[in-house]
């Protein structure tokens, strides 16, 4: 933990959701506090998606209460409010096909911040620097290797100044020579005390930097440890089974 007062930053208390009859989460209860990292894993359909999706309100819930840096995302206000807090990067890189790499990275600061539009290179080309990849900022995405458009990804959501960065399975898409690239920058993004929660599989990656995992089954969080403890030794015959899998992969 790298605060000594414990602030939370995001707050489940008691959230339900269900897609029409189907119970997506149930009765979830987590604190990640201010500057925590915290690594998610569990079988795929598990609500591991949907769980970092209620986070800036792409997803909606229907029961429970659920809070970011002190605002409840209960109505509209709240979600975008919310929402200019917090950054996410997907699976597949979701940039804007059209635009350089760079006017990527201007988009949202020059709407929603009111950047002008200077201040806004310097800061998008500072944030390429970053990640590695300022050489390619005049590029267009199809251009790109997919770890390349996956740093412009990160860089374009830290644009917004957020506290806190949503990651679901940011590698899963990726040729394994590219994974690497990836988690170097996520780690590096760690050590700035930012507050990450990240969907992955990648042990090497939770071990190093995670404070906390969390390991979610048919929509509930089963164990909730240290990486380290949960790899070498998990409790529940559901983690086993699990971790035998993606050991086989
Ligand atoms: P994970 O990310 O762990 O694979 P998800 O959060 O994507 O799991 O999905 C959890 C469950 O909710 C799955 O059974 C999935 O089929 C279901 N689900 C997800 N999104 C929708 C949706 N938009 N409509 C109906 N069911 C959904
Ligand atoms: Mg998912």
């Amino acid at each position: 933990m790298n605060t000594s007062v414990a602030e939370t930053m995001i707050r489940f208390d008691g959230i339900q959701k269900w897609y029409g009859q189907y119970h997506a989460l149930r009765d979830i209860n987590l604190t990640v506090k201010k500057g925590e990292r915290v690594v998610i894993c569990g079988p795929s359909g598990s609500g591991k998606s949907t769980l970092i999706r209620c986070v800036n309100g792409l997803e909606s819930y229907q029961k429970g209460t659920l809070s970011v840096g002190g605002t409840t995302l209960g109505n509209r206000e709240g979600v975008d409010r919310v929402r200019q807090e917090v950054g996410m990067v997907f699976q597949g890189f979701n940039l804007f096909p059209h635009m350089s790499v760079l006017e990527n990275c201007l988009l949202a600061p020059m709407s929603a911040l009111k950047l002008p539009r200077k201040e806004a290179v310097d800061k998008a080309m500072g944030l390429l620097e970053r990640v590695k990849i300022a050489d390619k900022a005049e590029s267009y995405p199809s251009q790109l290797s997919g770890g390349q458009q996956q740093r412009v990804a990160i860089a374009r959501a830290l644009c917004m100044n957020p506290r806190v960065m949503l990651f679901d399975e940011p590698t899963s898409a990726l040729d394994p020579e590219m994974i690497k690239e990836v988690l170097d920058v996520m780690t590096d993004l760690a050590s700035t005390g930012i507050t990450m929660l990240c969907v992955t599989h990648e042990m090497g990656f939770a071990k190093v930097m995670a404070d906390r995992l969390i390991f979610m089954d048919q929509g509930t969080v089963v164990e909730e440890r240290s990486p380290r403890d949960f790899f070498d030794a998990p409790e529940t015959d559901r983690a086993k089974a699990f971790l035998a899998q993606i050991l086989q992969h």
